[in-house]
């Protein structure tokens, strides 16, 4: 009988796993669970602060899943998983069997890290780190601050998804804000003592936004041994360990995260939070018919994002395929790039190799991939293009 693998979440990594293994073994029958009929990519997400994109544009279906590649699809979530059977459990009731598991589920959000911040807490004061009504909310809360009014972003420690993410967001808005309300202010409060791209994005920030000066739209702080404790909703207070207080009239708090819910509750992740992994087949090291893509799994040091979710993927499908044809499984190489608009017509890139070494470890490639150059205006304003192509382009390997 034909083999049976069954794909947990249609996000970046899984549907571009539940694609890929069709288009390499269509022997393999494969079914798809997700419980949303409609997926809003994060990628993007931070171009509507900006103005220069809606949720609908963002937005993409599964038609193509059952049309185009025969991947059955169960729009349902997957409530409990019994490893030892090989079977899963959906919230529907339905149960289903799998010769092999390919688990993308993302992220999910550690919500003891700060006091009063909770999932509850995140309907008012949104992280918008997953795309969707949330995004919309904080652009909202965005466009009614007062003119001269303080939006309050938050940003976590090392690992979490996506991480120029914070930094185009802050961009967006402070792009929007110089249009709309110029005497307002970003202030950025980040775990971390230095980010992705920061030359970029500050040489960037000093060309649009004033960074540096007294008015400028966007400060960036590093509290990296200052953490934020609490959290004061009724006044809009964060307080950190050392007493000092932030008030802002929007609270953008994007917490620290581990892998999904359904990864941790089934023994899929370690002490870290997230998922370890045979990096050569994407095998959780705890089960071997069990394979981790994607955010929720631990590929260091490839970052988290749509582009190395949708690598990753097709590495593990390729994996998947030969394990389950009983051939031997090619070295695989992955690749990521993160674009992102500091304005609608200067973009900044990071793109990056990796393979194994010798030891089955994940490492960079030397001498392949970097940053964009700086100060090179033409550069910036092509790459603003390549920004949306590239997304173009993933959105279309990945779901059409
Ligand atoms: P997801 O895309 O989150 O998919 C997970 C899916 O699993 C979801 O659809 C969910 O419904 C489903 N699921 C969860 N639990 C279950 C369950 N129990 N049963 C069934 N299904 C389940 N990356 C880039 O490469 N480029 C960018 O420009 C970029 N910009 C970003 C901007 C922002 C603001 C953010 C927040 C992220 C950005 N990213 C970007 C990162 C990117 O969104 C993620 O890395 C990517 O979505 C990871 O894919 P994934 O498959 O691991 O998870």
């Amino acid at each position: 009988s034909k083999a049976h693998v069954v794909v947990v979440g249609g996000g970046f990594g899984g549907a571009t796993a539940a694609k890929y293994l069709r288009l390499l073994d269509a022997n393999i029958h494969v079914t798809l669970v997700e419980p949303k009929a409609n997926y809003i990519t994060c990628p993007g997400s931070n171009w509507l602060f900006a103005g220069l994109t809606e949720l609908p544009q963002l937005t993409v279906d599964y038609q193509s899943f059952q049309d185009k590649y025969g991947v059955k699809l169960l729009v349902d979530r997957v409530s409990s998983l019994d490893a030892g059977q090989r079977r899963l459990r959906l919230a529907g009731g339905q149960s289903v069997s799998y010769d092999r598991l390919i688990m993308s589920p993302g992220i999910d959000f550690r919500w003891d890290a700060m006091a009063d911040y909770d999932k509850a807490a995140s309907e008012q004061f949104p992280h918008a780190w997953q795309a969707g009504p949330q995004t919309l909310l904080l652009a909202r809360q965005l466009q009614a601050m007062p003119d001269g009014g303080v939006l309050l972003m938050t940003v976590p420690a090392d690992p979490y998804r996506c991480p120029p993410g914070p930094y185009e967001r802050a961009s967006m808005m402070a792009y929007w804000l110089k249009q709309h309300k110029p005497r307002s202010k970003i202030l950025i409060l980040d775990a971390k003592r230095s980010f992705s791209k920061q030359a970029l994005f500050e040489a960037g920030w000093v060309k649009h936004y004033g960074y540096g000066t007294s008015n400028s739209l966007i400060e960036w702080h590093s509290l990296a041994d200052n953490p934020l404790l609490e959290l004061d909703r009724q006044n809009r207070v964060l307080t950190s360990e050392f007493g000092d207080r932030f008030r802002g009239d929007v609270l953008n708090i994007i917490p620290p995260q581990t892998a999904a819910q359904i990864a941790v509750q089934n023994g899929l992740t370690d002490s870290t939070g997230w998922c370890p992994v045979r990096p050569l087949t994407g095998q959780s090291v705890y089960d071997e018919f069990i394979h981790v893509v994607g955010d929720a799994a631990h590929y260091s040091p490839i970052p988290k994002s749509a582009f190395a979710a949708n690598s990753e993927a097709k590495a593990c499908a390729l994996a998947v395929t030969s394990l389950i044809n009983q051939k031997p499984v090619a070295e695989p190489h992955w690749l990521n790039t993160c674009y992102s608009l500091i304005a609608p017509e200067h973009g900044v890139s990071v793109a990056g190799v990796y393979k194994l070494d010798a030891a089955r470890a994940i490492v960079s490639v030397k001498g392949a991939g970097g940053v964009s150059a700086l100060a090179d205006v033409e550069a910036a304003a092509l790459e603003a293009d390549y920004a949306r192509i590239v997304y173009r382009s993933l959105v279309a390997d990945t779901f059409r």
